[in-house]
């Protein structure tokens, strides 16, 4: 695997390491007004979805899936924003963010400026994120073994 020195992604997990596959990582980012906010991170450094065979295309797009239904199963969100974007550090990964009406951006994008204050649902300590977390890897874990 080629890594790239200066990419963050290459150098370091990118987040709290939630889950690690064989081609693929799930973390929970550092984003406290966004808890839950989880990144699937491909582990080679690739710029773009068709950089991928599809067979990796499809892999990686199942592990964005199980996260999607693990936070609307658990963390019930209004809304799930998934993106991938890639601008800064062009290593593909996909952002999987659960959006409530109610918190400091919505309905702008996370990376758009703060519309109010924002209610906290949850915080870095709530016990629902560790569930959250310990459920996602659980369900990683089955989804990459079944
Ligand atoms: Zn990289």
């Amino acid at each position: 695997m080629t890594a790239h020195p200066q990419c963050p992604l290459c150098t370091d997990d990118g987040g709290e390491l939630v889950w690690r596959g064989k081609s693929a990582r799930v973390v929970l980012a550092d984003e406290p007004q966004f808890p839950g906010f989880t990144r699937v991170i491909w582990a080679a450094h690739r710029a773009e979805m068709t950089d991928l065979v599809p067979a990796e295309r499809a892999g990686l797009m199942a592990l964005v899936w199980c996260v999607e239904q693990v936070q609307r199963d658990l963390l019930c969100p209004d809304k799930i924003n998934l993106a991938s974007l890639g601008n800064v550090v062009p290593h593909l990964h996909w952002h999987v963010i659960p959006r409530w009406r109610d918190d400091s951006h919505f309905p702008a994008p996370v990376w758009a400026g703060a519309e109010r204050d924002g209610a906290a649902r949850l915080t870095k300590s709530s016990p629902l994120l560790a569930v959250y977390r310990d459920a996602l890897a659980a369900r990683l874990d089955a989804l990459v073994a079944g």
